[in-house]
């Protein structure tokens, strides 16, 4: 997220400020592409983004997975709660940060 906003500032600082409305449709052209950079760059250091796809949502979802949880993990696959708007997915990874399961679950309360 750091990387993120300064990618904005650098790219939108000024211009963004006095011709927003000019840009409108530029400027989030633009700032997709920062986004998918950073998710190219930053996931190696500390986890990885996976695809997921919400059947409730029919989409593929980008969800980032921590290096940690399946280092630290004693299971072959192991499970996540991804929270998507008004349902969740529970999802289960191997170790090789692939999704072998997806199923969608609801919150509590
Ligand atoms: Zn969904």
């Amino acid at each position: 997220m750091d990387y993120i906003s300064d990618e904005f500032i650098e790219i939108y600082g000024e211009s963004f400020l006095n011709s927003y409305d000019a840009i409108y449709d530029d400027f989030f052209k633009g700032f997709n592409s920062v986004v998918e950079k950073a998710i190219k760059i930053v996931p190696s250091k500390n986890g990885k983004f996976i695809d997921a796809f919400c059947k409730y949502c029919k989409k593929t979802l980008k969800i980032y997975v921590k290096n940690s949880l399946i280092e630290n993990s004693t299971k072959k696959l192991v499970p996540l709660v991804f929270n998507h708007q008004d349902h969740a997915l529970l999802l289960y990874i191997d170790t090789n940060f692939v999704v072998r399961s997806a199923e969608i679950i609801a919150i509590s309360g």
